[in-house]
């Protein structure tokens, strides 16, 4: 049946984000064989739960038309389904990643060590089946995040995934502009910002983030906790920058002590470091004892401190923090003096988990503040990379303002999920 549907065309359906922020889904079919880019769990959803798993024949159970699935980066919204999908099936995804989800693994639910089939690698084809995918390293939140662009039956397709211009690895975005993927048929471009940013508004840079964290290290005489995502490699750079500037040590918990070690990369700060140490609160202490991870730990085993450090000069340190280690810093006392920021999207702070820990700060006298900036590009930035791509047709995807997009770019074809379309 699938087979007979292939008429020399590369055909494209997006099962989830035609309309929607989160749950990427993108089906592509050329000779009557099948690949996924991205098979995403949407934002506010339950992977047991069955209605988030996209009608792609070979997804849960086998089928050989289909023949694997690329993930762009590590974000949940991008590979969240993984856990549904049939183990056989052949997953492509690029090194770090599969190296940062496997040292996840142990602290977050639903994530699993997946073996790659093969890795995205920066403008380094690979063939899958018919289908000829080229990956380019892109400026995200996600550390090792690609654009793809994927040739099949004489067609071209550019899929941004998520990308920005204004991070740590913003002139990877501006090689792109300069020097973008040639003649391409359909563009899948990502539209995050629209409707949570004005069209001419930027987004602060990681360096402005890194002065105003700074900024608010140096007026602290306590310790300073800053919440962020450790998988954000970007917001840790800065964190740790900003920390050093400020002549301060940079704590960390075993699980971001995992992810800065899972990126292999020496300039990317790492518990060997004289001025990053690890502090293991209780919940994790358990989790050593009793999953036998003491191997784990030993990684990390030469910049340790304890609650007795902290207590005694908490204005030496900041705090890469989370909710959960709340309690540990209130039983070590280290917290007279102390600040707290919020250097993720605000958007968390409306959930219970968010709502919990404004709360618990407010009981002990912390405002938490906000200090962040978007992992996506701003409307201005995703223009340039529009017009510098040209497509033939331009596809809104992983937004939730399609509407808008024919006013902002040229050659918009506004598409439905899962309604299938040529490139
Ligand atoms: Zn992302
Ligand atoms: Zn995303």
């Amino acid at each position: 049946m699938l087979r007979q549907r292939g008429n020399g065309r590369m055909r494209v359906r997006v099962h989830r984000g035609t309309q929607q922020i989160g749950g990427t889904v993108i089906e592509l079919e050329a000779s009557g064989q099948r690949l996924l880019l991205d098979c995403g769990l949407p934002l506010d959803a339950e992977v047991d739960d069955a209605a988030v798993i996209p009608a792609v024949p070979g997804l849960t159970e086998p089928e050989a038309s289909l023949l694997g699935m690329v993930l762009t980066h590590g974000h949940r919204d991008h590979w969240g389904l993984l856990p549904r999908a049939h183990p056989a099936l052949p997953i492509y995804m690029g090194r770090a990643t599969e190296r940062i989800l496997a040292a996840a693994a142990p602290f977050v639910p639903d994530v699993q060590t997946i073996k790659a089939a093969g890795y995205l690698c920066d403008g380094q084809g690979l063939t899958i089946g018919p289908f000829a995918v080229t990956p380019s390293l892109v400026d995200h939140s996600a550390y090792d995040a690609y654009a793809l662009t994927v040739e099949a039956s004489g067609r071209r397709l550019f899929y941004s995934g998520d990308l920005r211009g204004h991070g740590r690895k913003s002139q990877l975005f501006e090689a792109m502009v300069a020097r973008p993927p040639q003649r391409i048929d359909a563009m899948l471009l990502e539209g995050s910002s629209l409707g949570r940013l004005g069209q001419y508004d930027r987004f602060p840079t990681e360096d402005e983030i890194e002065a105003r964290l700074m900024e608010r290290i140096r007026t602290s005489s306590g310790i300073v906790l800053i919440a962020a995502s450790a998988q954000n490699i970007d917001r840790v750079v800065s964190i740790y920058r900003a920390t050093k500037r400020s002549g301060r040590t940079l704590v960390v918990d075993l699980y971001a002590a995992e992810i800065l070690r899972a990126t292999e990369r020496a300039t990317i700060p790492q518990t060997t470091w004289p001025d990053v140490v690890l502090f293991t609160p209780q919940h994790q202490r358990v989790k050593i004892k009793n999953e036998g991870l003491f191997h784990v730990l030993d990684q990390h085993r030469n910049g340790r401190i304890f609650p007795e450090d902290l207590a005694a000069a908490p204005g030496r340190f900041v705090f890469l923090f989370r909710g959960s280690l709340l309690a540990d810093l209130k039983r070590a006392n280290c917290l007279a003096g102390a600040r707290a920021i919020w250097s993720q999207w605000a958007g968390y702070l409306n959930d219970e988990r968010g709502k919990g820990l404004v709360a618990a700060l407010a009981e002990i006298g912390l405002d938490l503040e906000v200090i962040h900036t978007s992992g996506h590009a701003s409307i201005a930035d995703l223009q340039r990379l529009a017009r510098a791509v040209a497509p033939r047709s331009l596809v809104p995807i992983h937004t939730y303002d399609a509407a808008r997009f024919p006013e902002l770019f040229d050659n918009v074809v506004v598409r439905r999920d899962g309604e299938w379309w040529e490139a």
